[in-house]
């Protein structure tokens, strides 16, 4: 089919025009609640007699010596002179015209964060230009950004969309006077404020958020998120689902944690033990239950009676399982698809990664083929081939379980009848990928939807982001687990390690060592996973080293993760493309290099590879400094809470201690329509406000109601529905 030329009056979007789009910043009311992240004062000059370490100074003065020190990090030393005293300035990366607009004598403005120490007053990198020059009326804002976007042009761009914005209160102000808000800080006034605050303001309360300007603000976006999730709620409440009944089971329901161990066990008489014909009558559930090589824990039993719950019903599931890395929510997964399948309805698998996928569809394969399923399996890499045929497959309704990757959900794919949705490590996805899985109706019937994640999200944060979903929790690990052994040593100790790796794999033992990313871009001094895969061959000869990283071929990848998974591979470097879900249970040590650059959460998914089997399993996180004497202060704080504890809850717990709730919940929802400004811990009595007027606001005042959440929403409004 040709395409239609696109109309002439489009223009390409220029590079900061993109940017601007990344950032979310398209409407011009986006760009007026883009506020600044903090301010700078170039309103005045200081004296350095005057400065105290901390302090944000503007200095102007001659420069009096310069100097360029070898020997451990090269660096640029200046020396800055204005009369009243003299501060160091510091500069790790240089070049000539750089040094030429340092030479001695030039005089300059150098605005930074003074630090005392050793040297006298040292400035890090000082911005700087030449003295004399106008100096700014107001405190400079200082806006998020995104790599490539320049203040300058964001601060513009800022200006002219509080210009433009439509700024009217839609909150009734009796409302703003329950939590003291005093009408003086409208809307208009409040963003006004934020942007281009008077230079006497107190910086503190702008800093903390404290002030009326930023409470007003925050209680405005608890209160939009609080009424999009009730509208979402409602919207959902309102569809209707398959009600997935078996067709003999319509009396025996299997919503009890009692209906969720083999029925021969259970319920029949002894005699019936082997009686295949009385199994083969069994629904499907009970029979992959029976053919398990476990017995479910009291946790996986609950979770499976909630889910089936849910199913029952015709109102859409809405729920995420959640349970720390090993504790088993893959057969979950499993007997929910069974009981979808035995009620005549298909099931949809999806993960993140073709290696899960992959891993997925092996063991969900060896579990129900031998109980008469048909299962599909799609993921980008495949045969033309092979694709038509899972298609045909999908679409005829003779595939009753699919596994795949997001080739899951592209348009090509239709399902004869499909009835639950399941997406494992759900917070690897992004929304609007989430949406399509949904999106896939079949005769105006949503699907049911099960998500799984094993980062567990901490109740408090749950309540409040998360209105209108309900949670499933495995609390507890299949038994026979030991508990993992967590070190944490010092680069230069490489060497120990790779001994103790050579005595594992001589035991018969398998070892993951984990690498940060390769980014050519970054130039961060980061020994790449290429190198230490060298380096680790060098050194254990007779052992075969394996790399994977994620700009491999799939084929490569598959064929290298198939060696490890066969127990030949000793030792398998990679990037972080193992995160998540790989299941090598001979594999008894993770060593992570560069530890200090994972983040929490990350950290304890990846230790989550090991400690499956019975053997004794240890993780090594092998942190270095840099040039730096020590490691910073939340780094050291991270590692500590890996070495001290083997619990994803507690660690969840400690990383939003860690990160705050903001960018806990950012790192793992993009997309999502998250708190900003506000913070649930923080905020919690401006939440409590806004979750009682949600309701008022949608019956009283629906008009205002939608505009409220259209303008701190807009487009994300849907993304709250996934
Ligand atoms: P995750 O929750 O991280 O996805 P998996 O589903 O991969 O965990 O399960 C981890 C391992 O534990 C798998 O090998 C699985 O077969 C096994 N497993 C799951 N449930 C039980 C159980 N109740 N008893 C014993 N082993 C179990
Ligand atoms: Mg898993």
């Amino acid at each position: 089919m040709p395409t239609p030329p696109a109309p002439a009056s489009v223009k390409p979007l220029s590079g900061p025009q993109k940017a601007l789009r990344k950032l979310g910043l398209v409407r011009p009311i986006d760009l007026a609640l883009h506020l600044p992240l903090r301010y700078e004062d170039e309103t005045r000059l200081v004296q350095l007699r005057d400065v105290r370490e901390g302090d944000l100074a503007q200095v102007e003065g001659t420069i009096r010596h310069t100097e360029i020190k070898l020997g451990g990090t090269r660096q640029l030393l200046v020396t800055l002179d204005d009369g009243t005293g003299t501060c160091l300035l510091r500069f790790f990366t240089f070049y000539p015209s750089l040094q030429k607009a340092l030479a001695v004598g030039q005089q300059i403005r150098a605005r930074g964060e003074i630090r005392g120490g050793f040297a006298g007053l040292t400035m890090m990198h000082p911005a700087f230009k030449p003295a004399g020059g106008e100096l700014a009326t107001a405190l400079t804002p200082v806006y998020p950004t995104a790599a490539g976007l320049p203040q300058a042009y964001l601060r513009k761009a800022v200006q002219a969309g509080l210009a433009r914005a439509e700024l009217s209160d839609t909150v009734p102000s009796d409302n703003l006077n329950e939590i003291g808000l005093q009408p003086l800080w409208s809307l208009r006034e409040s963003l006004l404020f934020l942007h281009y605050p008077a230079p006497d303001v107190t910086l503190a309360t702008l800093q903390d958020h404290s002030h009326p300007a930023w409470q007003r603000l925050k209680a405005e976006e608890l209160l939009a998120q609080q009424m999009s999730q009730l509208q979402a709620k409602r919207e959902r409440a309102a569809l209707v689902a398959p009600a997935l009944m078996a067709p003999d089971s319509r009396s025996a329901p299997v919503d009890t944690e009692a209906d969720w161990v083999p029925a021969q066990v259970a319920q029949l008489a002894p005699t019936q033990f082997d009686d295949h014909a009385a199994g083969a009558s069994q629904p499907l559930h009970q029979r992959l239950l029976a053919a398990l090589p476990f017995q479910l824990t009291a946790a996986q039993r609950r979770v499976c009676a909630e889910i089936s719950h849910d199913l029952r019903r015709p109102v859409p599931m809405h729920r995420l399982l959640q349970g720390d890395v090993g504790s088993g929510k893959t057969v979950v997964a499993a007997l929910a698809a069974a009981v979808c399948i035995e009620a005549g309805w298909q099931c949809a698998l999806m993960a993140p990664t073709e290696i899960l996928a992959t891993q997925h569809f092996a063991k969900l394969v060896s579990w129900l083929h031998p109980l008469g399923i048909t299962t599909a399996w799609l993921t980008g890499s495949q045969k033309a081939r092979e694709r038509r045929e899972m298609l045909a497959l999908i679409t005829s309704g003779q595939a009753q379980l699919v596994v795949g990757t997001h080739a899951i959900i592209q348009d090509k794919v239709q399902f004869s009848k499909l009835a639950l949705a399941i997406i494992d490590e759900q917070h690897r996805f992004g929304v609007a990928q989430r949406l399509a899985l949904r999106g896939k109706l079949v005769e105006a019937l949503e699907p049911h939807l099960l998500m799984m994640s094993a980062t567990p999200i901490p109740r408090t944060l749950a309540m409040s982001y998360y209105a209108d979903l309900d949670v499933s929790t495995i609390d507890e690990l299949p038994p026979g687990r030991t508990p993992i052994v967590t070190k944490v040593i010092h680069e230069a100790r490489r060497d120990e390690v790779i001994a103790r790796i050579r005595v594992q794999v001589e035991q018969g033992r398998q070892i993951y060592w984990v690498c940060p990313l390769i980014e050519e871009s970054e130039a961060l001094d980061l020994t790449n996973a290429t190198e230490t895969h060298a380096q680790l061959s060098a050194a254990l000869p007779g052992v075969m080293v394996g790399l994977l990283h994620s700009r491999m071929p799939v084929a490569e990848k598959k064929a290298v993760m198939s060696l490890f998974t066969a127990g030949q591979m000793g030792v398998l470097v990679s990037t972080t493309v193992i995160e998540v879900g790989v299941d090598v249970p001979n594999a008894s040590l993770m060593v992570i290099e560069h530890a200090e650059r994972f983040g929490l959460s990350q950290l304890h998914q990846l230790r989550g590879r090991v400690g499956r089997g019975a053997a004794a399993s240890a993780c090594v996180l092998l942190y270095s400094t840099g040039d730096a004497p020590r490691l910073g202060e939340t780094a050291r704080a991270r590692l500590r809470a890996m070495a001290e504890s083997n619990d994803g809850f507690e660690i969840a717990r400690r990383d939003l201690e860690i990160r705050g709730p903001g960018e806990f919940m950012g790192a793992r929802q993009s997309g999502a329509a998250l708190l900003r400004f506000a913070d649930v811990v923080e905020d919690a009595g401006l939440l409590a406000w806004a979750r009682q007027l949600a309701p008022v606001m949608l019956e009283q005042h629906p008009a205002l109601a939608e505009k409220h959440v259209q303008r701190w929403l807009g487009t994300k409004a849907q993304y709250l529905k996934a």
